[in-house]
């Protein structure tokens, strides 16, 4: 056993070679490379992919895997051995049960779909984008039904991202956190709104960079297994555990952009340098689900970089960077500013209180498409019936309604957005969580120290990478299934103090 385990972990760690190294040359692509270099590294990392592909699905590690079973059978569940052959079969499962033909022309499809969205959106042209999504809507569908046995369309994709979530469950935690919100955002933006000019002024970009790094790296994310660099879309990648990167994008006019994109991509990657180094190019090596790792992000963007505590010891030394700026604006001012509220269509703009509204309209409306309940003709019209009743706002066009994000036009239809909202459900978890086991944290963050509750989420969440999924986090965090409960306490706190409710 103890040989075929090596072998397991050998073939895996080539599979895993060949997919990082494609992440080396995406990094590449997005932050330095010249354009000239564009058609050679789409081929290069399309050859890589499909190696990877190759050497993963391979019958040997279906075999290996199969020889392996009775062994982990013996073990108990948290063993590493268990673990590891437990997440690889279901890996390898995902990857091997979609035909090889129809995984090529869902792709194909996809590119050029994307290729199409790109030029429909600016010239505000949905007949056609129209019938590309819903040919995607239809790949979607066939790509669920190599997966049967689900309980609703949506489950097999819902899972690929946030295993162990179902459409049903999800939709039950989002319609009680709707009703939550609506009448939230309406006592909010029923007052007047926060004045936040204080962050659109002219802010060099060295000294931007600078705050964001001094931050991050107080947070505990490790610049000698790291770097910080610029794209146009913030990300954050991974090619190893002594190789975790994040990107980060700067407005000069704009203090916020890349300063919460800083500390949100830092979360991300503080997860991913948190896994014990041992499952290092495993499928236990990283982050266990999409919900899971926004959790991370937002935590740190969030609970953390938008806190007053926060603010209380970084807030002087922002001041001293930017005196002209700064110098005559009050703490109180700048931490309103950094946490207005405010009714908006574009849902990576939208604030901590309204942006869940934005993903639960899409994640209903997907629901609602691969059901076969609403033809794609009809979906701009549901979307502005739906922004008009959550969020109370019309969309002037489909260019910033049913055309905003790329998800829906290069990649399944279903299973993307819950991750986002599932993320800032958790985020709220954990960090309440951390508060009950270490009392001084909001201390310490006021003391711009933050140790503390690294080491209790490195030790809760990090450390174990894939080993468990989302839901049993939360039961061995918590003691009890994922709830809404602490998320909302904490935006009716902070909000209701902002905003005297
Ligand atoms: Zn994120």
């Amino acid at each position: 056993m103890e040989k075929k385990l090596e072998e397991l972990k050998t073939r895996l760690l080539e599979a895993n070679d060949l997919t990082m190294a494609s992440a080396v040359l995406n990094w590449d692509q997005t932050t330095y490379m010249p354009p000239g270099g564009a058609a050679a590294r789409g081929r290069q990392m399309a050859t890589l992919g499909r190696l990877a592909h190759e050497k993963f699905t391979d019958p040997a590690t279906g075999k290996l895997l199969d020889e392996l079973q009775p062994y982990v059978e013996t073990l108990p569940y948290d063993h590493d051995d268990a673990a590891l052959v437990r997440v690889t079969r279901r890996q390898y499962e995902q990857q091997t049960k979609v035909p090889g033909d129809l995984l090529s022309a869902f792709l194909e499809h996809s590119a050029e779909s994307y290729q199409v969205w790109a030029k429909a959106r600016p010239e505000n042209d949905f007949t056609a984008v129209a019938p590309y999504l819903e040919k995607n809507i239809d790949y979607s569908r066939q790509i669920a039904n190599c997966f049967p046995g689900y309980d609703h369309i949506a489950d097999p994709l819902i899972d690929f991202a946030d295993q162990g979530m179902k459409a049903e469950s999800v939709r039950a935690l989002f319609a009680e956190l709707r009703q939550e919100l609506v009448p939230l955002v309406q006592r909010i933006t029923a007052q007047s709104e926060a004045d936040d000019s204080c962050l659109h002024q002219p802010y060099p970009e060295n000294k931007q960079l600078a705050f964001g790094q001094k931050a991050i790296e107080a947070y505990g994310y490790d610049f000698t297994r790291g770097r910080q660099d610029k794209t146009h879309h913030p990300f954050m990648t991974k090619f190893s555990w002594g190789d975790v990167r994040i990107t980060t994008r700067v407005k000069e006019n704009d203090l916020s952009e890349a300063l919460f994109s800083t500390l949100h991509e830092s979360g991300h990657a503080m997860y991913e340098q948190g896994v014990a180094q041992i499952y290092d190019g495993t499928p236990l090596g990283g982050g266990t689900s999409a919900g899971v790792h926004e959790s991370q992000s937002r935590l740190w963007e969030n609970q953390v970089g938008r806190s007053r505590m926060f603010w209380q010891h970084y807030y002087p030394q922002l001041q001293a960077m930017f005196p002209e700026q700064l110098q005559g604006v009050a703490l109180d001012t700048f931490y309103r500013a950094i946490n207005k509220v405010q009714r908006s269509l574009i849902r990576t703009d939208a604030d901590e209180v309204t942006y869940n509204l934005h993903v639960m309209i899409r994640f209903d409306l997907e629901l609602d498409l691969l059901e076969g309940k609403l033809a794609v003709h009809d979906l701009p019209e549901a979307w502005h019936g739906r922004y008009q009743h959550d969020l109370g706002l019309h969309a002037p066009d489909d260019r910033d309604g049913v055309m905003q994000d790329v998800h829906w036009y290069a990649g399944t239809v279903g299973g993307v957005f819950q991750g986002y909202t599932l993320g800032n459900i958790m985020s709220a978890l954990f960090f309440n969580q951390a508060l009950r086991a270490h009392p001084e944290i909001p201390t310490e963050i006021t003391q711009g120290q933050f140790g503390t509750l690294h080491r209790w989420l490195k030790q809760n969440i990090y450390q174990h990478g894939s080993k468990f999924t989302a839901n049993e986090l939360v039961e061995q965090i918590t003691g009890a299934p994922l709830t809404i409960k602490p998320y909302m306490q904490y935006l009716y706190g902070k909000y209701g103090e902002l905003y005297a409710l």
